[in-house]
């Protein structure tokens, strides 16, 4: 099982990796920002209705190690009722800017904080055939893969990626969905990075 994660959206290229999710069976979980579910809260509701997760991200996708307490809950705060006033939705979980923080913040998260074990970097290649390698090649069992539903050559990676892990065996579920088949309980101020056997 791997939890596929796409984080900074919902976006214009967001539908493209839904499309692809659903037509194999296969769910994500979607880390998204509370300025994009302002302007795409129709893709967010889409995201919802086909059995995908959605965890926050912050606001406007500031690093919280710099934010003060009032500034950090409205960043939190803000973006859970953002979702839900446009879903009806609470996430439960939360990935960091950056994956930036610690114990102190996490604490303060109240979240609990989901981390990555295969990071694409596909941000920085933008490059589809390097996205698809680092997944292929680096992806095993209860692997976290953070990607981001922002640029286009990750929406044409995923229509690659996607069928190749069903391909392989895996069944791609949702983090929550991972943490429950692995018998770990997801608690509030922890992080996690994988959900290894
Ligand atoms: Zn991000």
């Amino acid at each position: 099982m791997i939890a596929l994660t796409f984080d900074d959206g919902p976006s214009k290229y967001t539908p493209e990796v839904l499309k692809v999710l659903k037509e194999n069976d296969s769910k994500a979980t979607f880390f998204v920002v509370g300025s994009q579910v302002e302007r795409f809260g129709d893709v967010l509701n889409q995201v919802i209705e086909d059995g995908n997760e959605v965890g926050n991200h912050s606001y406007n996708h500031k690093d919280l190690t710099t934010v003060s307490d009032e500034e950090l809950y409205k960043q939190v705060k803000g973006t859970d009722d953002l979702i839900y006033i446009a879903s009806g939705y609470t996430p439960t979980l939360m990935r960091s800017p950056y994956g930036k923080g610690g114990d102190e913040l996490n604490e303060k998260i109240s979240k609990p904080v989901i981390k990555w074990s295969v990071d694409t970097r596909d941000w920085e290649s933008r490059n589809t055939e390097m996205i698809v390698d680092e997944v292929i090649k680096n992806v095993k069992d209860g692997d976290i893969v953070l990607m981001h539903d922002l640029y286009d050559s990750t929406a044409e990676a995923a229509k690659i990626v996607i069928p190749k892990l069903v391909e392989m065996g895996y069944q791609l579920v949702t983090v929550s969905e991972l943490s429950a088949y692995r018998d770990i309980t997801l608690t509030p101020g922890q992080q996690y990075y994988n959900m290894y056997k």
